[in-house]
């Protein structure tokens, strides 16, 4: 190949753009690498292409090796098993902090209760006993209507907060 002088400009013109190709390529082919796209094999056959990784030990595995549960994919037994433990884990978690729901809100409600009793006691008569009983009162009360409040806050934040 023989390079005549008027054309050195468009020849590195050339030359430029091939070198960014191969670049581009080089470029690419290493995200693949690193995203494990490329040369990504199933765990348990190596001659077949990976499609699944397990939600439970990460292992990536072919079609034929995944087990889709009910709880996402996982490479064996054992790991779907993990997956619904985990699940369970999740769903115990929830009624726990239902539970603890329903007491506050048992609890700030009894507190309500005790204050209005109070105040209506309070009104039984004069003196620093009744006054006490009314102050009382209105501190069940004030602090019933607050921990209902915090509560339903909290409740809010959560419900807004769901994963799905
Ligand atoms: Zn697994
Ligand atoms: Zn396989």
């Amino acid at each position: 190949m023989c390079i005549a002088p008027g054309n050195t400009l468009s020849h590195a013109i050339i030359f430029v753009i091939i070198a960014l190709t191969i670049l581009l390529l080089l470029f690419q082919l290493s995200i693949q690498i690193l995203t494990k796209k490329l040369f990504m094999k199933c765990y348990n056959h190596s001659e077949r292409e990976a499609v699944v990784i397990c939600r439970a030990c990460g292992k990536a595995v072919c079609q034929e090796c995944g087990l889709e549960t009910e709880n996402g994919f996982a490479c064996q037994r054992n790991c779907a098993k993990t997956l619904a433990g985990i699940n369970e884990h999740y769903a115990g978690q929830a009624a726990h902090l239902r539970n603890i729901k329903r007491m506050n809100f048992l609890g700030s409600l009894f507190s309500i209760g005790m204050g209005l009793l109070f105040i209506y006691f309070s009104f039984m008569g004069y003196g620093v006993v009744y006054d006490l009983l009314l102050l009382l009162g209105a501190g069940f009360t004030f602090y019933g209507v607050m921990a209902q409040l915090v509560n339903m806050i909290i409740f809010l934040k959560s419900k807004n907060n769901k994963p799905d």
